[in-house]
């Protein structure tokens, strides 16, 4: 009966293309060492992966049949296959404390869910290569000023360093979905700790987008923190108009309200 059953949607659009396979594969920095590849699918981006030789190298697909087309295929990956949904796994049961890079022509129906476990996890994922719907892509990678300019984009422009790679036919994919597709890359930078109260960082990043057309003075009455000790300089800005820095100094004035009204 299983095999008539309708397969949850898995957002499976497979790649066609080796060269593109292959591009995605090598826009991977050497130096990064251990990988993560999310929804392998049938491996078409696993086997240029396996090539590179990475220290330790893990799969994790939610697809039972992919799976077995993948332990059938790929016999030097067996035992480094997870079968699971990478939004519920603990990371460290594959990598323990170890840090590693995330690969992925990624499920789209999930893409902003994986970008926030990334966030979530960013001081163990020095890097990630991944192929997403070219509207996310673009919004990740976009900059202070501009309309798609927004959460994704704030938070994970103060960790890492993003770069829009290149982008993809929607006729390279079976089946073709109805967009087309981009490949990013974000790597890490240097940055450990903010300078503000980290938690905060992102409510008020938060508060600020919900209401993305308010002026932040509206936006952010949402936090129930005095704005008193705000610039009007802030206030008056739209939070489309402010880069990640701009959102740490706000965050630093905002968190010395709070500790006074205490
Ligand atoms: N990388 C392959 C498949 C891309 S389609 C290729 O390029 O051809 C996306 C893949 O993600 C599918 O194989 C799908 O089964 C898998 N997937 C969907 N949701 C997932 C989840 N939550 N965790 C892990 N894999 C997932």
């Amino acid at each position: 009966m299983d095999s008539v059953k309708a397969k949850k949607y898995l957002g499976q659009h497979f790649l066609k293309d080796e060269s593109i396979a292959r591009r995605i594969a090598e826009s991977l920095s050497e130096d990064v060492g251990n990988v993560l590849e999310i929804g392998p699918g049938m491996g078409v981006l696993t086997k240029y992966v396996l090539e590179q030789k990475r220290p330790n190298f893990w799969v994790i697909e939610i697809d039972s049949e992919s799976v077995e087309y993948l332990q059938t295929h790929y016999p030097d990956l067996s035992n480094r296959i997870c079968f699971g949904d990478f939004l519920r796994i603990d990371l460290s049961t594959l990598f323990a404390a170890e840090k590693f890079a995330v690969i992925g022509n990624f499920p789209y129906n999930i893409s902003s869910q994986i970008l926030f476990k990334v966030f979530d996890n960013r001081n163990r994922i020095p890097e990630v290569v991944g192929m997403f719907q070219k509207e996310v892509a673009e919004r990740v990678a976009a900059k202070p000023g501009s309309k798609i300019y927004g959460i994704l984009s704030v938070l994970l422009s103060v960790y890492y360093d993003i770069e829009y790679l290149f982008t993809v036919s929607e006729h390279v994919f079976n089946p073709p979905p109805k967009v087309k597709s981009a490949v990013i890359r974000l790597k890490r930078n240097g940055v450990e700790r903010l300078e503000c109260d980290e938690k905060l960082f992102v409510q008020v990043v938060k508060a600020g987008f919900n209401q993305r057309r308010k002026t932040l003075r509206n936006a952010l009455k949402a936090l129930n923190i005095s704005l008193d000790n705000v610039p009007d300089s802030y206030l008056q800005a739209r939070a489309e108009q402010l880069s990640s820095q701009d959102f740490v100094a706000l965050t630093s004035i905002l968190q010395n309200e709070t500790i006074e009204i205490k």
